[in-house]
């Protein structure tokens, strides 16, 4: 089976390096020397400051949250977020986990990320912050959210998952919102097995959030504030510095791929609509549909043929009931059941992906 996606496994000789340090130091966790080192990495690959690398990018998200104040409880009232339901489930799970009610505003039907007019439109006295999707990897209209966020004294956390190593406007997209989120999960382009990060606008921000990831432990007898355990251990730092490594021929290959499907079913399938100025990642290659049972008839042809194309993100989630009473976002819903992300991954071979284009040119006439 061609899967959808391939975690990127880094050369072992290298890996095994890192693992002899591990076992000379014989130190693990609790911001070792790798967690360190792929700290200092990153924040200088992705050309911003302030990063945090935590255990995955679920924690990130929830850590964020609580760094930045939005789900401080409040004796009678219930903090609300607005967010989109185009997305992977964690965006609005790890909300309504932390007690915060995920409130869904429709995205754009080009871009597929939330559409700040609908967005000012959700707005309640008990919103606190927005949480928008950079959804595979394409930039938000930062802007505009930006304006209605000061307007509206409220903090924006970016889930940024998909967006590693994304510019926008000459500038790394994480620079903006209060805080932007990434994962390292298996499947993202940039991984650690599992693991995430949070990127800060402020620092002090970021100084509570290091106190939060370590059980708010400040010193041998101190405990300054409430905390959990969010931290990265030593051994996804060394899967990421192994990756990070060798992250120029990984992206170099999914350009290509990605170049490749473009060039072939742009013409006859709607692409996420990009703004000029991004810089992408090649991390998806996501393709809509003429009709949800088009999209299924794909899905079906290319599963026969070995090749597994995904529905991300579908359901859209105004419609799963665990996330709470939502609804009335039809752009999200409609998107997302005509939608299928074809495989990308760097290994994937020109055969293979000529034969996955051959399978939907041909059902496309069919
Ligand atoms: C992967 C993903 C997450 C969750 O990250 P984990 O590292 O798996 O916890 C959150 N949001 C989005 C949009 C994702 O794609």
């Amino acid at each position: 089976m061609i899967p959808v996606t391939k975690p990127y496994l880094p050369s072992r000789e290298r890996l095994d390096h890192y693992l002899d340090g591990i076992y000379e130091r014989e130190w693990l966790t609790n911001n070792g020397q790798l967690v360190q080192e792929l700290t200092r990495r990153l924040e200088e690959y992705l050309g911003v400051e302030n990063l945090l690398l935590v255990a995955n990018g679920t924690l990130a998200l929830q850590i964020a949250y609580r760094a930045l104040g939005v789900s401080d409880a409040q004796p009678d009232r219930r903090p609300q977020a607005i967010t989109t339901p185009f997305t992977f489930v964690a965006t609005a799970s790890s909300l309504k986990w932390d007690g915060v009610e995920p409130l869904f505003a429709d995205i754009d039907p080009h871009t597929w990320c939330l559409d700040p007019r609908n967005v000012e439109a959700a707005i309640t006295p008990d919103t606190r912050a927005i949480v928008p999707v950079h959804v595979f990897g394409n930039a938000c209209d930062v802007g505009a959210i930006d304006t209605i966020a000061r307007k509206h004294n409220l903090k924006v956390i970016y889930d940024a998952s998909h967006a590693f190593g994304v510019k926008y406007q000459g500038d790394s997209l994480l620079r903006h919102g209060d805080a932007a989120t990434l994962s390292f999960h298996a499947t993202k382009l940039f991984h650690t097995g599992e693991g995430g990060a949070i990127v800060f606008k402020r620092k002090g921000d970021l100084e509570r959030a290091k106190k939060m990831i370590n059980f708010g432990i400040t010193g041998p007898e101190t405990i300054e504030e409430l905390g959990i355990n969010a931290k990265m251990n030593e051994f996804q730092a060394a899967m990421g510095l192994c990756v990070l490594d060798e992250m120029e021929e990984n992206l170099k290959a999914r350009a290509e791929v990605w170049h490749r499907y473009e060039q072939a079913l742009a013409t006859t399938l709607q692409l996420q609509a990009q703004p000029e100025a991004l810089d992408y990642n090649y991390a998806y290659f996501p393709v809509v549909f003429e009709s949800e049972e088009q999209a299924l008839r794909v899905a079906t042809t290319l599963k026969e043929n070995g090749v597994l194309a995904r529905r991300y993100f579908y359901p859209s989630l105004e419609s799963v009931a665990c996330l709470g009473i939502n609804g009335g976002q039809p752009i999200s819903k409609d998107i997302a059941s005509r939608i299928l992300c074809l495989p990308i991954f760097d290994q994937l071979a020109q055969r293979e992906q000529n034969n996955i284009i051959n399978l939907i040119e041909t059902e496309l006439v069919a």
